[in-house]
Parts: C-alpha cells; sequence; structure tokens
C-alpha cells in the first residue's frame, strides 16, 4: 500500500476546553509501528464552534457549545447532526424539541444548530476527500456518534475508496460489533482499548496481510459483510502505553481566534480501569467498560511524559483521564510532583476516604481540583451503590478540601432502589449547615448504563424498559439493534419521587445560594478552640470549646 496515511479525526461535541486524549494516544502508537505510516489530527470538535460563530454571527459559540456537550442524558448533541447522517435538511424536529421541552430545555440553540450541521458536515468532507488520506479514522465517545457517523458516511460517498475506522467508548463490545453491522461505510471497528488494534491494522493494511488475526477489531470480507475477530485477550499494560502526541488542537486554536475565550489544557492519563470497582464495582457505573481490571504507569513514566508534555505545549493546567488515583502515588507520585515546585493547576478524579494529610499531599502535588465521586451524604443509600464510604467521610473530605485549598466537583446522585424518603429527610434538613463547604454541582436521578451492575443484574432493583427515549429521535433503528448500540436505557423510576426529591432539589439550589462568602474556621486560643461562625443564614457567632470534651469531635 505505501506509507499509509491517515486522519484521526475528534467529532463535537469532545470537550474544546483540551485536546482529544485518544487521537494523542493513537499518534503515538502508530510511531511505535513495524512500518513508518503518517498521521494526522483534526479537532473538527473546534473547527465546529469556529463554524457556529461564524455562521450565526457570534451569537453561538463555545459557551452554547459546552451547554449541550455537559448535557449527555439529553442527547442533543447527537440529534443535532441526525439530518447530516440521514442526508435531510431536517430530522425529526418536532419530536426532539418537544422532547428537550419535557426535559426543561429551551431548543433554541439546539435547533439553530441542527440547520447548520448539515453543510458543516458536507463541507468538511469535501476538503478531507480533496486530502490523500488512506484511513479516516473517528475516536467516539459520548456524545459523538452521529456526529461521526455522519461525516464518516459523507465521506464515503465522496470517495468510496478511502478506509472508515472507528474506535472509542461507543464500539466497547457489542456495541461496536451493532454499529459496523448497522452502517456499512465503515470498514472496521476497534472494540475496547484500541491502540493496539490501531498498530496492528495499519501494518497489515501495509503488508496486505490477512485481517483475521488482528484481536478486538470488525472488519469486512469481499462481500461487504461484517466480519467479527475474537475480543482482545487482555487489558494492554499502561506501561507499554505511550505518552500522547497533539498535533493540531493548539494549532487550530490559536488560527480560530478561540484561544482568547477557551483557556486549554492538557489531558494525559497514569491509569486505566478502577481498582475499587474490580473488587465492588460501583451499582451504578459503567464507565469502565468491558475492562474494568485497574493498571497505572509507574511515576517514572507519568512524571516523565508530564514533564515533556508541559515543556512542549507550554500549558500548566493538566487532567488527568483517569476513573480513579492510584493509591500507590500518594506515596511516589504526588510527593516527587510536590518537590518540583512546577505551579501545575491539576485535575484528578480520586476515592472519597483519604485522610486530611492525603488532601494536603493532593494540594502540594498541584492537583488543586478533585472528583472524589460523593454522589451522596447519606451512608445507606451509599451502601446501595456500593460506594464503599459512609455520609461522614464524604462531609470530612468537603472539609479537608475546604480547609487544604482543594476545589472539588461532584454531583449528588438519588433515585436507587430501596432508597427511601427518610434517607433523605435528615440530610436536606442538615444542608443548610453545610454551606460553607463546597456544594454539589445539581442532582441527578441515576440512570442506567450499560456495563453497570444494575444493568447487568436487573435483579438488583433497575428493570430494563429498553433504550432510552432519546435515541428514538437520534437512531433510525429498531429497537433490536439499538439496544446493543446505545449506553443509556429507561428503568423504572426508583426511590424518592414528588415533595422528596423537590425539595432535595431546593436544598441544593439553596446551598448555592448561600456559599458565597460563607466560613465556618477555628482559632486555638491556649488551650481553647473559638469556632468562627459566619455562615450564611445563621447568627454570625464565636463558640468557644474548653479542653477536653466536645473538642475531641473537631480533630475527626
Ligand atoms: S464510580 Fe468511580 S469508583 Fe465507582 S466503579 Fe465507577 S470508576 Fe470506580
Amino acid at each position: 500500500m505505501g506509507t499509509i496515511k491517515v486522519l484521526l479525526i475528534s467529532m463535537p461535541w469532545a470537550s474544546i476546553h483540551r485536546p482529544s486524549l485518544a487521537l494523542g494516544v493513537l499518534t503515538a502508537a502508530a510511531e511505535l509501528c513495524e512500518f513508518p505510516h503518517q498521521i494526522d489530527q483534526l479537532s473538527a470538535n473546534v473547527r465546529w464552534v469556529e463554524y457556529i460563530k461564524k455562521e450565526s454571527d457570534g451569537k453561538l459559540g463555545a459557551k452554547e457549545f459546552t451547554q449541550i456537550a455537559d448535557n449527555y442524558f439529553l442527547g442533543a448533541g447527537e440529534w443535532i447532526f441526525t439530518n447530516a447522517l440521514y442526508s435531510q435538511k431536517e430530522w425529526k424536529v418536532k419530536e426532539f424539541v418537544e422532547f428537550a421541552k419535557e426535559q426543561g430545555v429551551n431548543s433554541e440553540h439546539l435547533i439553530q444548530m441542527h440547520k447548520l450541521a448539515l453543510n458543516f458536515i458536507t463541507d468538511l468532507a469535501n476538503e478531507i476527500v480533496n486530502k490523500d488520506y488512506d484511513i479516516i479514522g473517528f475516536s467516539s465517545s459520548f456524545l459523538q456518534n452521529v456526529p461521526s457517523l455522519a461525516l464518516a458516511k459523507k465521506v464515503k460517498e465522496l470517495a468510496p475508496d478511502k478506509l472508515i475506522a472507528f474506535g472509542g467508548a461507543n464500539c466497547d463490545g457489542v456495541q461496536g460489533v451493532t454499529l459496523h453491522k448497522n452502517f456499512p461505510f465503515v470498514d472496521f471497528v476497534a472494540r475496547g482499548e484500541g491502540e493496539r488494534a490501531f498498530m496492528e491494522l495499519l501494518d497489515t493494511l501495509e503488508t496486505n496481510s490477512p485481517l483475521n488475526k488482528i484481536a478486538g477489531i470488525c472488519w469486512r470480507n469481499s462481500l461487504g459483510e461484517s466480519i467479527v475477530n475474537e475480543d482482545t485477550a487482555a487489558p494492554v499494560n499502561m506501561n507499554n502505553v505511550p505518552a500522547p502526541i497533539y498535533l493540531d488542537y493548539f494549532k487550530i486554536l490559536e488560527s480560530s481566534g478561540l484561544s482568547r475565550e477557551i483557556e486549554p489544557e492538557l489531558i494525559l492519563e497514569a491509569s486505566r480501569g478502577c481498582w475499587w470497582g474490580q473488587k465492588h464495582q460501583c451499582t451504578f457505573c459503567g464507565l469502565n467498560g468491558s475492562f474494568i481490571d485497574y493498571r497505572s504507569k509507574s511515576p517514572e513514566k507519568f512524571l516523565s511524559e508530564l514533564e515533556s508534555a508541559v515543556k512542549r505545549y507550554r500549558v500548566l493546567d493538566v487532567s488527568l483521564a483517569d476513573n480513579i488515583l492510584d493509591m500507590k502515588y500518594y506515596k511516589t507520585l504526588l510527593p516527587k510532583l510536590a518537590e518540583l515546585d512546577w505551579d501545575l493547576r491539576m485535575f484528578v478524579e480520586i476515592k472519597a476516604n483519604i485522610t486530611r494529610e492525603q488532601v494536603a499531599m493532593l494540594r502540594k502535588a498541584g492537583f488543586l481540583t478533585i472528583q472524589p465521586g460523593i454522589e451522596s451524604l447519606n451512608s445507606r443509600v451509599l451502601r446501595i451503590m456500593d460506594k464503599g464510604v459512609k455520609g461522614i467521610h464524604n462531609i470530612r473530605l468537603l472539609r479537608d478540601c475546604k480547609s487544604e485549598g482543594v476545589a472539588v466537583t461532584w454531583n449528588y446522585l438519588y433515585g436507587f432502589p430501596e432508597e427511601s424518603p427518610k434517607d433523605y429527610s435528615m440530610i436536606i434538613k442538615q444542608l443548610p449547615s453545610l454551606v460553607h463547604l463546597i456544594p454539589p454541582m445539581g442532582a441527578t436521578r441515576v440512570a442506567l448504563e450499560r456495563f453497570s451492575p444494575f444493568f447487568n443484574k436487573p435483579e438488583m432493583g433497575m428493570d430494563n424498559l429498553g433504550p432510552s427515549k432519546v435515541y428514538s429521535y437520534i437512531y433510525n433503528l429498531p429497537d433490536e439493534e439499538l439496544k446493543d448500540l446505545v449506553y443509556v436505557f429507561e428503568s423504572s423510576e426508583c426511590g424518592i419521587k414528588g415533595t422528596v426529591e423537590q425539595n432535595l432539589h431546593n436544598g441544593i439550589r439553596q446551598w448555592h445560594n448561600s456559599h458565597k462568602g460563607s466560613t465556618l474556621n477555628y482559632i486555638i486560643k491556649g488551650q481553647n478552640v473559638v469556632i468562627l461562625d459566619r455562615r450564611k443564614n445563621w447568627k454570625n457567632r464565636n463558640i468557644t470549646l474548653k479542653k477536653g470534651g466536645k473538642l475531641k469531635l473537631i480533630w475527626h
């Protein structure tokens, strides 16, 4: 075939605040192939923002993009590109607008973007086919499926000789098989972790060797039939995963002028899988797909990747894509990061039951924001989730983060089987006393996700009523296919509803309103402790606690 030329694409609605980790890792992996291949990247998510901004005279832009990208369960990002996928001027507009209204969402921007999607895809496809790429590869996660399929289809229509490859979380397990079966313009699908399959695919095409040896891919025979190779036997060793190489993102950001409104960050990964989930997968969580086995990079490898990335891209904001931080890192990687004194501003997801010393270590290492998966403040509900923490651990973590200057992002999840109004009434009453701590972003009813224990075992209490309603406005497929393609499912409403649900939302809203300016500090005066209560809606007061007695409590 000669040197294979590949264009890797990240479509909307991948975050525009960072390059695509998947594209970065695949590009780096291609350098490890036996034969040389040419890889280019296209951050089409940023190009889309540039496009909607221009076409709407600035009425649409990064802010409107992010609102849609952040609302995964609404599915608007997928619906916006349906007309491009089905080559129609518009697709189920009335139905989707009605659906969005039911969810309390105004559709004005969604409709404007829907009208722009078809031309965006056509223009981009023309641009791509005019270049001499052999393979057009799409990384599809979360809301990227329909935008990716729409562009892939148009490219294939214009240039049938271009090979189309898909990978990413939307292609994990049976989803990848179903995508390949139902969208004949997709030549290859890599199911699960993609870098190994990608490398083998490039070298196999280069040498014209049989494709049936590449584990984890779907491909087509001469009749165009879908052939499904066996699954990958084992997850990749993280010490064999190369550091991502980002080619176009920072350049596109600069040339589009969006760098003035978007503060970019780097994205790196230190681990994959979940060490907690390996033993006690949280009952609602489908995040790890088919490989939950926890693997992490050696601290030395991660540190050297971080150093080169920061120097190469000259960005100090760094997000880790990890689902959960390796506990060993508190003693290995974090002290080393702390010694460096690099002024990094990093983000990572962690398990909530860590000590105050570990919170302090995170701060010293540069992790200024963490996502600890708090989910609830009630021990019984946390037990239903199999979270492995109690309500008090979560409160303590919020307190310790406030004390150490670490920001926390979290969400209150509710609607679990066997939870009861009693599990919430006490918490709702206590919320006003927590206003000095960082509030959750909101409260969300738990959804039934593929790969989660609730999904795999309906006897746990969440029945599966079929693919989420939103998909009927997005895919033109029978339920029989849809059920193997999609990630979110309908389930009978469990747990709290009505007044209790409303009270939870109200309590969290009030927490937000009262948080700014609320503090609850202490000072030590001799052998006593004086608590300075400056919480909003509370009487300003100083409470002196004398040695012994209640004083012991506040040190825990
Ligand atoms: S919610 Fe977090 S801790 Fe729980 S299984 Fe999923 S990734 Fe692991």
